[in-house]
């Protein structure tokens, strides 16, 4: 069979293009033709299903993809961050060199097949010192186990795990054998606010991207992690010499906390810095600093913007739609923020998409549900455009719109199947993906 011609009951090619019943053909791994049902019979048919882009998850930390539950938000955003480095010192310190690393690469093997299993083909990953591409796993060489009957499933899957029941494996291989696993974009993080820290990781960064471009890493960006977690002139230094079309991303106003420290020097980061030791002296980059750091790149990400002002949020919409923001729905419940500016940042004309965040403070890696919490907690936004957060906005969002975030000829066959209810119509599929089972 040169080619995979598949009918299903709906083909959402993008928010705005909804074939019923529609059919996709896919040729060696690329989408050749996507139409609404035409004469030519279909190889597969899939009767009670919806196919998706695939999902894009544009921020996570996968080396959290162990813990089993959210890390308590504590009393202070800074508490919590403790809580996080102290479980990550406790490993480090009960382990030698080399079971660390097999821990690591055992977490974000877990992590992407966590990802990939739910439905997410893209994942946007900070990574932190000492991370290399070879951690990541290889392709599975064992199809995910298909399904058997629509209700055993979580809601979104990915196509390969659908067809591995209608189809011998050597042509599930030939058509979707890059496409059983999800990849990668991944930020080397700058931290650090001593300088010696600080230029290691900027050095460790710099040689990841020298390096020829590793399997399994779609892109490779940069991450200077936060305001309050770095000095700002050695981060630019490195910056500047970096291409513009090098991705950044950096956690920007996502807490009050963090506001406080930046504007004051005071609050639980001053008494945190205190008790670790850290000199209190250093110049302190503000958000409207950050922001510009980021406009310094054609792709740039401003993770969470929790607090942004509507100030902030002009600066961000003068980038011309270069810096987009990343919402990250369930983390923002998770911590009990102030309500999330969403409405204002889209009126702007800001480009926003979703994230999970990783697992120290969310639940699990499944994009569908963070889809779910942003309707509940904005039921005025369409579908059509809460859709596009995790599909054709993010994939730009990560510089990745000519292969991922729609079902268009020329494009990855990344592919997501929901299973949906007999009485789904055209008009209702979006709405009835998004609320979640009734
Ligand atoms: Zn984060």
């Amino acid at each position: 069979m040169e080619t995979l011609r598949i009918q299903a009951r709906f083909i959402v090619a993008s928010p705005q293009e909804i074939h019923h019943p529609g059919q996709l053909v896919i040729r060696g791994g690329t989408i050749i033709e996507v139409t609404p049902k035409t004469h030519l019979p279909a190889d597969v048919e899939l009767t009670h299903h919806a196919l998706l882009p695939g999902l894009v998850n544009c921020h996570t930390h996968l080396e959290f993809s162990d813990l089993a539950s959210p890390l308590p938000a504590g009393g202070s955003f800074p508490e919590w961050i403790g809580a996080v480095v102290g479980r990550r010192r406790e490993l480090s310190r009960l382990q030698t060199v080399k079971q660390g690393i097999e821990h690591t690469q055992a977490t974000l093997a877990r992590g992407l097949e966590e990802v990939f299993s739910s439905g997410t083909n893209v994942v946007g990953d900070i990574v932190s010192m000492p991370w290399q591409p070879s951690w990541l796993p290889a392709a599975p060489a064992v199809l995910p186990t298909p399904f058997a009957t629509p209700r055993q499933l979580p809601a979104l899957v990915p196509l390969v795990s659908v067809l591995g029941e209608e189809l011998p494996a050597e042509l599930l291989q030939l058509h979707l054998g890059g496409q059983r696993a999800a990849h990668v974009v991944a930020f080397p993080e700058l931290i650090g606010l001593d300088t010696e820290r600080l230029n290691a990781t900027c050095q460790w960064a710099q040689q990841l991207l020298q390096a020829p471009a590793p399997a399994g890493v779609e892109q490779l960006g940069v991450s200077p992690h936060a305001p309050y977690s770095l000095t700002l002139a050695p981060v630019l230094e490195f910056l500047n010499r970096l291409p513009r079309s090098v991705p950044r991303a950096m956690h920007v106003a996502e807490s009050l906390d963090e506001l406080e420290w930046l504007a004051h020097g005071s609050g639980p980061f001053r008494d945190a810095f205190e008790r670790l030791g850290v000199p209190l002296d250093a110049e302190r980059p503000q958000i409207e600093h950050c922001i510009d750091l980021l406009s310094g790149s054609d792709r740039a990400l401003l993770i969470h913007g929790n607090y942004l002002t509507s100030h902030n949020i002009d600066q961000i919409a003068s980038s011309g739609g270069t810096t987009t923001v990343v919402y990250c729905p369930r983390t923002h419940l998770h911590f009990g923020h102030r309500p999330y500016p969403l409405k204002q940042l889209l009126k702007a004309g800001v480009p926003v998409v979703l994230g999970t965040d990783s697992r120290a403070s969310t639940p699990d890696l499944d994009m569908l549900a963070e889809l779910r919490a942003l309707r509940e907690q904005h039921p005025w936004l369409s579908p059509e455009t809460a859709l596009a957060m995790v599909t054709s906005t993010a994939a730009r969002a990560l510089g990745l719109e000519r292969i991922h975030g729609t079902l268009a000829v020329g494009k990855r066959a990344a592919i997501a199947v929901a299973s949906i209810s007999e009485t789904c119509s055209k008009a209702t599929l979006l709405e009835s993906l998004l609320s979640g089972p009734s």
